[in-house]
């Protein structure tokens, strides 16, 4: 079996038999990948307290191919992100971009801008949790990671008869066409719904933001909301999938969580319980349960 050498984001962790523990990474070489650490939980000296989601690793090991369970031999930690565990507001957006990851990024196809997306963006959840423009912030990395993961928006015009919109017109987002459509053009499509300009506008420049530009660009509510709803609409007609971490964020807003009552709310959670399988769906054998941080 190939030798492989590469280092890597931890998306989820599963408990596998007495000592072992089956994980989901995201690696610079390889993309996401599926992994077994023999012996993880027992020996310190090959994973010393490396395997913790959001960390950043370099591990050797054994593979086939990038499509078939990796065997990690050795971990070493190169970046823990911990301080994202320890902030309500950062572990539930790092969560949400962890299932991301999990869900809409093909297994063994690498994506390094992705990657260096990824350590961006868990730099700014572990630094400035309490940045004023906070939202904003994370509205402009869900747009990057969107189009990096190829579901970028059309926006030149009615993805439906062809028109091209003057600004007299009023914009629809449908979700199911990847763009917009106008609105002779909205009975067709049930789950369209209403964008603004400035929306429309964030979307066309986002993807050429650097980190100093997305650090200054500041929106309005409304915009940050329509983008929030269109980002949100478009990974779940991509992925076919519930975002559960979505859900679990929302309400912990509503109820101005506390990290206590965090707590009491993911004890319940066990790493065997399956949040990503489908109704009749079996899983394939190389894959393994989300078990990471946003249940
Ligand atoms: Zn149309």
């Amino acid at each position: 079996m190939p030798r492989v050498k590469d280092s890597a984001f931890i998306i989820s962790r599963t408990d596998f038999g007495e000592s072992d523990l089956i994980i989901t990474l995201f690696s610079w070489r390889r993309g996401r990948i599926s992994a077994i650490c023999k012996g993880a939980k027992r020996s310190r000296r090959r994973f010393p307290g490396t395997l913790e989601p959001f960390s950043l690793v370099s591990f050797e090991g054994f593979s086939r191919s990038p499509l078939t369970l990796t065997r990690i031999d050795e971990c070493r930690l190169i970046e823990p992100f911990t301080a994202i565990q320890e902030n309500l507001r950062s572990y539930f957006c790092g969560s949400y971009f962890l299932e991301i990851i999990y869900r809409c990024c093909a297994e063994g196809q690498a994506n390094p801008a992705l990657f260096g997306m990824l350590r961006d963006l868990f730099s700014f959840l572990a630094t400035t949790p309490q940045i004023r423009n906070f939202n904003c912030r994370i509205r402009l990395f869900e747009l990057q990671i969107i189009t990096l993961l190829g579901f970028r928006p059309e926006l030149s015009g009615c993805l439906d008869c062809g028109q091209t919109f003057d600004r007299s017109r009023q914009l629809y987002f449908a979700p199911q066409t990847g763009g917009l459509v106008c609105s002779n053009c909205t009975p067709k499509h049930p789950s369209a719904f209403e964008v603004s300009r400035g929306t429309v506008n964030l979307l066309n420049q986002a993807h050429r933001l650097d980190n100093k530009m997305r650090n200054q660009l500041n929106f309005t509510p409304q915009v940050e909301a329509e983008s929030a709803r269109l980002c949100r609409a478009l990974l779940r007609w991509h992925s076919g999938q519930v975002f559960k971490s979505l859900s679990i964020m929302e309400r912990h807003a509503d109820a101005g969580t506390t990290t206590t009552q965090r707590n009491a709310d993911t004890a319940g959670f066990q790493p065997n319980r399956n949040l990503l399988s489908q109704p009749n769906q079996p899983q394939r054998e190389s894959e393994h349960e989300f078990s990471g941080c946003c249940s």
